[in-house]
């Protein structure tokens, strides 16, 4: 590169969704864009999460309406870009009468609109692959994609069909407008939205500061059901009803919270609630569990593994399941669930604080747009 002759309107840091979504937003306003990642494709968050573009569980208010415009989006672009979307929709069920009373709290909230709640004797006829449970909530606002997959034929998109520019193997070193100082050599742009993901070491680290972010490692594993199966949507559980904010901060989760503290103690202290969703060839992705610290952590754990696949026997009636694949993950964790900045005129920070960068990216892309561009 040594010095590019290009004047770019926008550069955008980091080839994960955030930064895509912002490359996206950008082409859609009709801006010049250049994508600089430092690796030789996307390896982060944005590839290890499970694709689940979930809607209904986010924080109330604000984050659950960037998950609606977010879903929205992905339907529109996922099949421009070649992208399968390969279910819709969240079945969570529900076993313990406590976790009956958050979903009817949820329901008489603008949450649930366009949800059902099912009783338990259809849930059983429709799918019985499920354990049984008391109640079954339908959610038709999620969607998912196979994301190992899916950023790869987003980025090629945008490059070769809406005229993006990539650089890739290029950290990038330093900002001060115009110039853009990466290891390769110089960029000049108009504009800048870093979308560093969990890095938050090479670029503004006093700015990342602020935000209190710790790191938080996640396990999740590839599993096979050994027999034919469709899953229609994604599948949870009552410990996803006192993780997600959207059903965890309504006070009717207090009793819940309360009971599974004594009886899945154990889970609660990996932070393990319940996701499962499917791939195109039937495998099914699982997980997840939360452990917090200063760095990403590289080792899995025997235990918090069985703890996963003891929380998905409860739930599904798949008994002969076996782990095929396994991996690590981690996002930047703080308080509130999107931290946003403006460093200097022309620049914006995004980091996704809440592990919802799937879910509400294209939303936030929006938000970060208008920063740069002082709109
Ligand atoms: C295991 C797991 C499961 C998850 N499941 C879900 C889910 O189902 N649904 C959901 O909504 N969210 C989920 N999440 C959260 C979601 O994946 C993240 O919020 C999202 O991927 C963050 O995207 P990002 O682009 O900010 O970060 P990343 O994907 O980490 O991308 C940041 C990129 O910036 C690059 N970069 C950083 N600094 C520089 C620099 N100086 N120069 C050049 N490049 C740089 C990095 O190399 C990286 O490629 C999950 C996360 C994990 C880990």
């Amino acid at each position: 590169m040594n010095e590019t002759t290009t004047h770019y309107d926008l550069v955008v840091v980091g080839a994960g969704i955030v930064g895509l979504a912002t490359a996206w937003t950008a082409r859609q306003r009709g801006l010049r864009v250049a994508v600089v990642e430092r690796n030789a494709k996307a390896i982060g968050a944005s590839v290890r999460n499970f694709g689940f573009i979930t809607v209904t569980g986010q924080r109330r208010g604000e984050h659950w309406q960037r998950a609606k415009d977010t879903a929205a989006i992905w339907r529109d672009v996922a099949p421009q870009a070649g992208i399968e979307v390969v279910h819709e929709g969240l079945l969570m069920l529900a076993q313990r009468p406590e976790a009956v009373a958050v979903l009817e709290a949820l329901m008489a909230t603008e949450m649930g609109e366009g949800c059902n709640l099912i009783n338990a004797k259809t849930a059983a006829r429709d799918w019985p692959w499920l354990q049984s449970g008391i109640a079954l909530l339908h959610s038709p606002h999620e969607c998912r994609v196979e994301s190992r997959d899916a950023i790869p034929r987003l980025s090629h998109w945008l490059e070769h069909s809406l005229g993006v520019d990539f650089f890739w193997n290029t950290p990038v070193l330093g900002i001060d407008l115009p110039h853009i100082t990466t290891s390769r050599g110089r960029l000049r742009a108009e504009r800048c939205v870093v979308c560093p993901g969990n890095d938050l070491n090479a670029l503004y680290p006093d700015v990342l500061a602020q935000a209190g972010i710790r790191q938080c490692t996640l396990q999740m594993m590839r599993v096979s059901p050994s027999q034919v199966l469709k899953l229609p949507s994604a599948v949870m559980s009552d410990l996803s009803l006192i993780r997600y904010e959207g059903y965890a901060d309504l006070p009717e989760a207090q009793p819940l919270k309360a009971r599974l503290q004594v009886e899945q103690a154990d889970h609660l202290a990996q932070g393990i609630h319940l996701i499962v969703v499917q791939s195109a060839d039937g495998s099914l992705v699982v997980g997840d569990s939360h452990v917090y610290g200063d760095a990403e952590s590289p080792f899995a754990s025997a235990q918090t593994e069985d703890l996963i696949m003891d929380e998905f026997h409860q739930v599904l009636n798949l008994p002969k399941a076996k782990v095929t694949e396994r991996w690590v993950g981690s996002y930047a964790s703080a308080q509130d669930v999107v931290f946003k900045a403006q460093p200097s005129a022309g620049v914006a920070v995004g980091v996704v604080t809440g592990g919802t960068g799937a879910s509400t990216s294209f939303a936030l892309a929006r938000e970060l747009l208008d920063l740069a561009l002082g709109a």
